[in-house]
């Protein structure tokens, strides 16, 4: 299996032997890893106790046009070669996918990708995979293929020849709640909790300001707690992401709740958005698809990144073009950023000495593009002493059973259009098809009327009423609904 970005295209391995002086040849564009196979599979092949054949051995891997990239066809190489020779039998390597990289001694090594592609050999119609042992969890989550796990190529030797079995995978371990804590650990903050819970129901981004230590972490952590678990669909296309960028865990493969991810602000654009040298890796903004990009300290990110993040919140996957073609990673994920409110970071807003000048420049940058895309923004201030009063907090389950409810109501309403929460209608919609009563507009007609607020302003406006009518149940949102909407635009716009 060739895997480019996610998705996975069937390689076939041929091979001949033929007279001549020793010498093995690959060819079908193979890349400088896949140069160095050679070697491995040989030696790996003695290694096993097999014999390798006297004579000139071409092996070719079709299509011819595909790029090859990496060692995942070490073992495929291997057992080609060794059918060829006439050592195997050839009926159960037909309808048989060998994944795997070969050490010296025979092993057979784990690979980055392998949940992408056993998905690729179930859609191309073969009935078994073979993959590395320790690739086992990742690959028995995908049903309706068998999948068999090979420690050693003399393993794999023995079941082509019928003298042995492999293991196949265990029965899939009790998933893991992922520790991402609870919305009751957050003290006071009104205005920021209703915020989240806004947030989570409309899918909107979110922009949390305010000094540091005052929680923009701590509530940001909580939000994947509100949305609803992945569906089957989306934990596989989650899970096929962390695959191949390599950090899906051992025991627990299968990531079925949406992803928290936290990049550091000063990720380079290949971390962030994916990319690198050698073959291409999902980078954070992937990581976070169907799931949450925070980003902290927002305002000390470069330009770059900022500007690379556009095609993913606009587009929902990222395209690495590369010189082995192109690389796609699904990459929709709810923004959240965070930052203090000025260079200097004071903990109480008396105490600022920045210029008022360099104040409004500090989040000035985040403008256009990314700020666009915000619909909600929210000033977190510290607490008055009455927030430790010891009254009752809500707790995320709680908090979670109101989005989900709110968040039904969004898709029955859009599911004609191929939508599904309320931040992804576009303005267009909003102001015609589903046009407010004239009374629920008069605020936002009010403040664009005056020029303190941009038409692209009302549509983030009436797309956060929609999600705030949604959570008190209602058909359509009221004035009293937009004007709520509002407030979290005037507060947040520093
Ligand atoms: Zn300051």
């Amino acid at each position: 299996m060739a895997v480019a970005g996610v998705d996975g295209q069937l390689v076939e391995i041929e091979a001949d032997i033929g007279q001549g002086l020793p010498s093995v040849h690959l060819v079908g564009r193979p890349d400088t890893t896949l140069q160095e196979s050679r070697d491995r599979v040989r030696a790996a092949v003695s290694n096993t106790g097999e014999k390798w054949p006297d004579g000139r051995v071409v092996l070719a891997l079709s299509p011819a046009t595909l790029p090859k990239v990496g060692s995942v066809y070490d073992l495929a190489l291997a057992a080609a070669v060794l059918d060829a020779a006439g050592s195997i039998p050839s009926q159960r390597l037909a309808d048989t996918v060998l994944l795997g990289e070969l050490a010296l001694d025979g092993r057979v090594r784990r690979v980055r990708g392998i949940l992408p592609a056993v998905l690729a050999a179930r859609t191309a119609g073969r009935g078994t995979v073979v993959v590395p042992t320790a690739a086992l969890p990742e690959a028995g989550l995908v049903n309706g293929i068998r999948v068999l796990g090979a420690a050693s190529l003399g393993e794999l030797v023995d079941w082509l020849r019928g003298a042995g079995e492999l293991a196949p995978p265990e029965p899939a371990a009790p998933p893991l709640i992922p520790p991402t804590g609870d919305l009751r650990e957050v003290v006071g903050q009104d205005e920021a909790r209703w915020a989240l819970e806004v947030a989570a129901a409309g899918g909107h981004h979110l922009l949390l300001t305010g000094p540091p230590g005052i929680g923009k972490t701590m509530l940001a952590q909580r939000l994947p707690g509100l949305l609803p678990p992945l569906r089957e669909r989306e934990s596989l296309e989650v899970t096929a992401i962390h695959s191949v960028a390599g950090i899906l865990s051992d025991d627990h493969p299968l990531i079925f709740s949406p992803p928290f991810v936290a990049p550091h602000h000063s990720s380079s654009v290949a971390a962030m958005i994916g990319g690198g040298s050698g073959s291409a890796r999902p980078g954070a903004a992937s990581c976070a698809h169907r799931g949450v990009l925070f980003l902290d300290e927002c305002a000390e990110i470069g330009t770059k990144v900022l500007e690379a993040l556009r095609t993913p919140l606009e587009e929902g996957e990222v395209r690495i073009a590369r010189r082995d073609g192109v690389a796609r990673y699904p990459a929709r994920f709810q923004l959240v950023l965070a930052a203090n409110p000025c260079p200097c970071a004071p903990a109480r807003d008396i105490d600022c000495i920045c210029a008022p000048l360099a104040r409004r420049r500090y989040l000035g940058k985040l403008s256009g593009p990314l700020l666009d895309r915000i619909d909600l923004a929210v000033q977190m201030h510290a607490q008055a002493a009455g927030a430790f009063s010891g009254e009752e907090v809500e707790s995320s389950e709680v908090v979670r059973a109101r989005v989900a409810v709110a968040r039904d109501a969004a898709a029955e309403r859009w599911s004609a259009l191929g939508l599904s929460t309320n931040a992804e209608v576009p303005g267009h919609i909003l102001r015609q098809k589903f046009r407010l009563p004239r009374e629920a507009l008069a605020p936002v007609e009010n403040a664009l009327r005056h020029g303190r607020m941009s038409a692209r302003g009302a549509d983030r406006a009436i797309r956060v009423a929609w999600t705030v009518c949604d959570l008190r149940g209602g058909h359509l949102p009221t004035a009293q609904d937009v004007l709520q909407a509002l407030n979290f635009r005037q507060r947040g716009a520093a």
